[in-house]
């Protein structure tokens, strides 16, 4: 069971897992099995964006720490109120804030994107991330994750879905359904869980198995009140095997 990897992916040589164990491949794949048969979005994923990149690096700061129906009411404001990102640029950040009140920490965020903007400009000399999509994936990883405001998660979520490189997202979703069926800890933090599933999971899966885990965690593994006794994976799970014998 115990296994510590270094695994390069299109070039990029990904942080070492900082768990004593990896989790059991065998195990774990066996249960992405079970969730495409049951979710079947590696067959048909529901979200693939091809907007540019920073549009929705933007979408992505502004859905931290809220849902998504203030998250899409705050990015539909802020690209009605400005022309185009040059004219948010040049907005003071208090006039941002304003537009994008509904998301929540709007001083907060409209910091981070005024900034974000600058560095893009700044970077590319147009407000644009489509060059990303010639850098290799450890370059763009780097990049995004020296953004204000931008971590590992927000940072994979515009890798797998806009650049189209290998990252997996740990959101809460994927953090709870890992924990509760065993491949990692409880005490491990979304950004180990992220690094030992990228270490773990083919590549070629990252994208439906994301998805596959997010709908499961909302649908049958949710947060309050987990349906094991419906669930799919309950024979290979450490938490339904233990709510399902009491
Ligand atoms: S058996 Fe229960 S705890 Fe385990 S994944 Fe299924 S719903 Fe979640």
């Amino acid at each position: 069971m115990a296994r510590r990897v270094t695994v390069e992916i299109s070039g990029a040589t990904l942080k070492e897992c900082p768990l004593r164990d990896l989790p059991d491949q065998g195990h774990l794949l066996r249960c992405l099995d079970i969730l495409e048969r049951t979710w079947k979005q590696e067959r048909s994923p529901s979200m693939h964006f091809d907007d540019d990149p920073l549009d929705s690096l933007v979408r992505t700061v502004l859905s931290q720490n809220t849902n998504d129906t203030n998250r899409d009411r705050a990015y539909e404001n802020l690209r009605r109120r400005f022309r185009d990102w040059k004219d948010i640029l040049g907005a003071e950040t208090k006039e941002i804030a304003e537009a994008i009140k509904s998301a929540g920490l709007s001083n907060i965020k409209a910091g981070r994107i005024r900034k974000i903007l600058e560095t893009v400009e700044t970077t590319f000399g147009v407000l644009s991330l489509d060059k990303m999509k010639e850098w290799d994936n450890s370059k763009a990883r780097r990049f995004l994750q020296e953004l204000p405001g931008v971590g590992p998660k927000t940072a994979a979520c515009v890798l797998l879905f806009d650049l189209h490189m290998p990252a997996f997202p740990v959101d809460t979703h994927v953090a709870r359904v890992s924990r509760r069926v065993g491949w990692v800890p409880n005490r491990a933090t979304p950004e180990t869980i992220q690094v030992c599933l990228e270490q773990i999971i083919p590549p070629n899966r990252y994208l439906g198995a994301h998805l596959n885990l997010i709908s499961h965690g909302k649908n049958i593994c949710r947060a309050r009140k987990p349906e094991c006794h419906r669930c799919p994976i309950a024979d290979l799970c450490l938490t339904g095997k233990e709510n399902l014998a009491s």
